[in-house]
């Protein structure tokens, strides 16, 4: 058993952080990389705007420490980050136990890269489903599964589904099944590839924003929900017992309008144009991260934390993958995410 294997057993809430290659409109911009992983725990963010001299005169280091359960840089196959962070979640959710995995990171960063992919590489999305079935597989003979897959955003507070874009706006309720999206729709596919092509389908149906760097931003959280329900096949008379795991895998909104330089254990500070739901999922996350101070956390304050709220904390696992650029451009967002995502206390 690795390091990174036996700390995702013991710990409930797993942080990686993924440092994308340098693009060419960086490079065009004469943007050059400031953040570089040291080793798998390690990076290191170097502030392109530091004074050369007071650095001597202070005889302090140039370059700033962030510590992370899992680190990638630009390097890391799609491959790998779903390996290192997601494949171990697998037969916790065919056992019935919930689990949520997001992307986390500025406009651009790499989270819908991370999560979704493209048909060519892709995410962790289409790879979970594809283990999911093969877990599955093994244990056939003795287990019955139901496996719905549902996929949807959270936009200004409002759920749509993203296969069924029709529906207008959905609210959610909360049963003796737990939390559910009322007329959320449900679909079933086999292949990886069929996977993919809804999932690509469905991302194009998000709320998307243009900015002034012409890219588009999206303050939409994009969230696929996998709901897996095992029955053990009748031999006997014995008591049939039914388990249902959720997973959540989760390609956020932009941080940037949300990170105005929150420290870790701090509340975040709600502005006029942040998004509810990231500030809510954040204050969760911090109240799961303090191990010792056992606080309150609250579900109630959005729509992403309300959907959320049995698979987040207690003895469920969670995930959050930050995405930063490398580009001394993006420096001040990297180090947002960077400073918001550091496992070191
Ligand atoms: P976000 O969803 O955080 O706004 P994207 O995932 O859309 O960002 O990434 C921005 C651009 O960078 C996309 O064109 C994407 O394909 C590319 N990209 C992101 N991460 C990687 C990576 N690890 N390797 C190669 N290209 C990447
Ligand atoms: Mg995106």
């Amino acid at each position: 058993v690795s390091k990174n294997e036996s700390k995702q057993e013991e710990q409930n809430l797993i942080v990686g952080l993924r440092i994308r290659p340098l693009n060419e409109d960086e490079i065009i911009a004469g943007a050059t990389p400031v953040a570089h992983k040291v080793d798998d725990n390690m990076v290191v963010l170097m502030d392109p705007t530091d004074d050369p001299d007071d650095i001597l005169r202070a005889n302090r280091s140039r370059e700033k420490q962030y510590i992370f359960d899992v680190a990638f840089d630009g390097s890391a196959t799609q491959k790998e980050v779903y390996e290192k962070t997601t494949k171990f979640l697998i037969p916790n959710v065919v056992n019935g136990y919930n689990a949520t995995v997001f992307a986390y990171g500025a406009t651009g960063a790499g989270k819908t890269y991370t999560m979704l992919g493209t048909a060519e590489e892709r995410g962790i999305m289409a790879r979970t489903m594809n283990d999911l079935f093969l877990e599955m597989e093994k244990t056939q003979e003795d287990m019955a599964y139901r496996v719905t897959v549902s996929f949807l955003e959270i936009y200004n507070e409002m759920i749509r589904d993203l296969l069924c874009p029709s529906s207008g706006v959905l609210d959610l309720r909360e049963d003796s099944n737990g939390v559910q999206v009322a007329g959320l729709s449900k679909f079933q596919a086999k292949s990886t590839r069929e996977i993919m092509d809804i999932l690509i389908k469905g991302n194009k149906q998000r709320t998307q924003e243009p900015t002034v760097a012409n890219k588009t931003s999206s303050r939409s959280h994009a969230v696929l929900q996998i709901t897996v329900r095992q029955k053990n096949r009748i031999r006997d008379n014995t008591v049939q017992e039914v388990r249902m795991g959720k997973l959540f895998l989760i390609d956020l909104a932009g941080s940037e309008r949300a990170a105005n330089t929150q420290n870790r254990g701090k509340r975040m500070v709600e502005g006029a144009h942040i998004n509810r739901s990231l500030l809510a999922l954040g204050n969760c996350i911090n109240a799961l991260s303090d191990k010792h101070a056992r606080k309150y956390i609250n579900y109630r304050d959005s729509k992403l934390t309300r959907l959320l709220k049995d698979a987040l904390g207690g003895n469920t696992k969670t995930v959050m993958i930050a995405t930063i650029s490398p580009a001394s451009i993006h420096f001040e967002e990297s180090r947002n995410t960077l400073v918001y995502a550091d496992r070191a206390k």
